[in-house]
């Protein structure tokens, strides 16, 4: 049974992480964030890091060539049998083509884009009602579990904060720019055939449950 290569894309507070850790553990995906890998470079130093680093302090993207690069690098390592998830990337129609282009070198067909749908109103909720634990780095949310800013991490007892750009104000910004960055993508996609809308505002069992099924289904376009 032939599984999908995946691109998720989905506005903050789409569940993106928690999504893409299920389809790694359950399902074997190979979880490609280019934040991650970046962040790794720089933690190294290496030459890319070094590249990167002033772009990513300024929350700036890091240039199209580089973040090219390291994708081309992963998936030209890629294995038959390995099924990739791509999470942060592309994040411009240069970084789409590019990667179109790399996947036809390589002979690998073109990636499912899921597109993980969640209406503003949901995202501010979402994000304004997170809570962090400054002790054990567990995330909590005060819809879900009743916890709130001063009360104890029930896993290591740290007192529970909330991060400075969850405040609803900040949490607006965030997401106009990312409809912004993504609107373009989102549309190169469709005219592709290539883009399935999942509605992430279900409880995360059921979107796990839909991720699953277009993941194993046969050809979708
Ligand atoms: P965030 O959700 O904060 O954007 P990421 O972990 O996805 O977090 O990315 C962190 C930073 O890494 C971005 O702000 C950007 O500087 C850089 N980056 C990640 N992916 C890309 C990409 N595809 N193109 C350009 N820069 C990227
Ligand atoms: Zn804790």
């Amino acid at each position: 049974m032939a599984q999908h290569d995946l691109i998720l894309l989905g506005p903050p507070g789409a569940g993106k992480g928690t999504h893409a850790e299920y389809l790694k553990t359950d399902m074997n995906y190979m979880h490609l964030s280019t934040g991650d890998l970046l962040r790794v470079a720089v933690a190294a130093q290496n030459n890319l890091g070094k590249q990167a680093q002033t772009y990513m302090e300024a929350g700036e993207l890091v240039p199209d060539d580089l973040v090219i690069d390291l994708v081309a690098e992963r998936m030209e390592q890629l294995g038959s049998d390995e099924y990739y998830l791509l999470d942060g990337f592309p994040r411009t129609i240069v970084q789409a083509e590019a990667l179109a282009e790399i996947l036809e070198g390589i002979g690998r067909e073109q990636p499912l884009v899921i597109n993980l749908a969640v209406s503003d109103a949901e995202v501010v909720r979402r994000l304004s009602g997170r809570r962090m634990c400054p002790g054990c780095g567990t995330i909590y949310n005060v819809h879900r579990d009743g916890l709130d800013i001063g009360d104890n991490c029930p896993q290591c007892g740290g007192e529970l904060y909330q991060r400075s750009d969850d405040q609803p104000e900040a949490i607006r910004n965030r997401l106009e720019v990312y409809k912004q960055d993504s609107a373009l993508l989102i549309e190169y996609y469709r005219q592709r055939g290539q883009l399935v809308t999942v509605d992430a505002e279900q409880g995360q069992e059921e979107v796990s449950a839909e991720l699953a099924q277009l993941a194993r289904r046969g050809r979708l376009y």
